[in-house]
């Protein structure tokens, strides 16, 4: 039988980084294992509900290259439409389907109708609270006569349909924790329909990962505290259990839960910084997964030759922010040229800022050696683009003087102006001729190299003086070494 995994978001607005991860495992695990993927929209909290957040969803997700084969589609023209035979994949389409469901619960005497206000059941937390109880529905409303209630309702009394968890005890298996036994009297009665009408998570996700066809439910371990809830339900309607798998939760360098806070953790920001999504994956992809051996930069294809759920840890897993920049830096210094100065001016581009794209690919060769995001471009280039302002100290060399400054400067500076075109379009003709110069005349590079550079970006730390000269070309070069030379005149 062909497995079927999910990514079921409720749409808040923006996909979470630990929401990339539980998408990129259940999609590897259906391209290890030859199944399907598939994408649904949990959006019966209607209180939660941002506009635009389902088609910001599905963008992000395609910019990630997580594609999924079933569920909600994003086309060229801005609708939404689906893939798939099990629809409609948004559950606000699949009301009367969890109606159905409910009803076949409160027929089986598997669930009750509970008409307790807010009032009454703040109540009962309190009083629970104050005797160390465990806070959980006591139950009032189990056993009321149904066509009593049915009069109630009929009448235009408030109500909610609860789950009624029944004696016993709940065990289920999970591909990370193991074997996990729960005494029923812990288990709240929980509730299945909202007094708007609307499904709670709890029956919505057990009846469309059924009716979906469902067959391995791969998830944040936050979820994990819900399942003997949703094993009670499957038994009820006597539906298969999933392969559960929770994924261990991802946290700061401190070790605390990673922060919600949008601007940290939003996978667009972080695109919008300029990670790119190759890199972001292979650094969610190693949150809380090993592959054997201790390589680190994984392609999308060998992610997939990898990924077991066996090889999953039990223990949190750490969030490294320097990490990540480094595996950018890896991805960026491996991106084909074209393809790197196109990004990045786009970056650009989105900033409002102009750049001239021959000048972006030559900062870009230079600088790229050193990037951790594109982004940093933005300032970077200013280095290159505008004249510098610095101090006159800092152009004289720790073993030099002023006077030794100004003579190097001055020389130099005669021959670069030398330099001919053709020699000054390629940065090792640049260094073979001042490298040519310093020996024949005896000079130290420390003398003659540091002044030149620093001279050319205005900058204490900056790439070397070939590179700079280089992407400055030969005219701009001239004048940031004349305007050196008169700032030591
Ligand atoms: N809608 C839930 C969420 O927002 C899905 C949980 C699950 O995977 O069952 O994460």
């Amino acid at each position: 039988m062909s497995i079927k995994t999910r990514f079921p978001p409720s749409p808040t607005g923006y996909l979470h980084i630990g929401s990339l991860r539980t998408a990129l495992y259940n999609y590897l695990l259906a391209k290890k294992l030859g199944g399907t993927f598939l994408l649904r929209v949990e959006d019966t909290d209607q209180s939660r509900l941002v506009e635009g957040a389902v088609e910001n969803l599905l963008t992000t997700l395609k910019v990630a290259g997580i594609n999924h084969d079933e569920g909600p589609v994003l086309n060229e023209d801005g609708s939404i439409t689906s893939v798939g035979d099990n629809g409609p994949y948004v559950q606000s389409e699949r009301l009367d389907i969890y109606k159905e469901h409910a009803q076949k619960l409160l027929d089986g005497g598997h669930a009750y109708y509970c008409f307790c206000s807010k009032e009454r059941l703040d109540e009962v937390r309190k009083q629970q609270q104050i005797a160390k109880m465990q806070t959980k529905y006591d139950r009032k409303c189990v056993g009321l006569d149904q066509a009593e209630a049915l009069k109630r309702i009929e009448a235009g009394e408030s109500y909610v349909v609860r789950l009624q968890i029944p004696d016993g005890e709940t065990t289920f298996a999970d591909e990370v924790r193991g074997s996990i036994t729960i005494s029923n009297s812990e288990i709240d009665d929980q509730v299945l329909v909202k007094a708007d009408g609307f499904p709670t998570y709890h029956l919505a996700v057990v009846v469309d990962d059924h009716l979906m066809g469902v067959t391995h439910v791969v998830r944040g371990e936050e979820w994990i505290s819900s399942v003997p809830k949703h094993v009670v339900l499957y038994n009820a309607f006597n539906f298969t259990l999933p392969v559960f798998a929770h994924l261990p939760l991802i946290l700061n360098p401190d070790k605390s839960k990673l922060s919600k806070r949008q601007g940290d953790v939003a996978v667009e920001d972080f695109l919008k910084k300029g990670y790119l999504p190759e890199a972001l994956n292979n650094f969610v992809a190693l949150l809380g997964f090993n592959p054997s051996g201790d390589q680190e930069v994984y392609s999308m294809q060998e992610l997939i030759d990898a990924f077991d759920l066996k090889k999953i840890n039990k223990s949190g897993a750490i969030f490294d922010p320097v990490k990540l920049g480094w595996m950018n830096g890896v991805y960026i210094k491996a991106m084909d040229h074209d393809e790197l100065v196109k990004k990045t001016q786009n970056i650009f581009d989105e900033a409002g800022e102009s750049v001239d794209s021959e000048l972006l690919s030559k900062m870009l060769v230079v600088e790229k050696e050193r990037l951790t995001v594109l982004n940093e471009m933005l300032e970077r280039t200013q280095m290159y683009t505008t004249t510098p302002e610095y101090d006159d100290e800092i152009l004289v060399w720790k073993k030099s003087d002023k006077a030794d400054a100004l003579k190097q400067l001055t020389d130099v500076l005669v021959v670069i102006e030398s330099i001919d075109d053709a020699t000054f379009s390629k940065k090792e003709l640049i260094e073979e001729v001042v490298k040519e110069y310093i020996s024949s005349n005896e000079l130290s590079n420390g003398n003659v190299l540091w002044p030149m550079r620093v001279a050319l970006s205005g900058q204490k730390n900056s790439p070397g003086p070939f590179d700079m000269a280089w992407v400055l070309g030969k005219e701009e070069a001239v004048a940031r070494l004349t305007t050196a030379v008169e700032k030591l005149s």
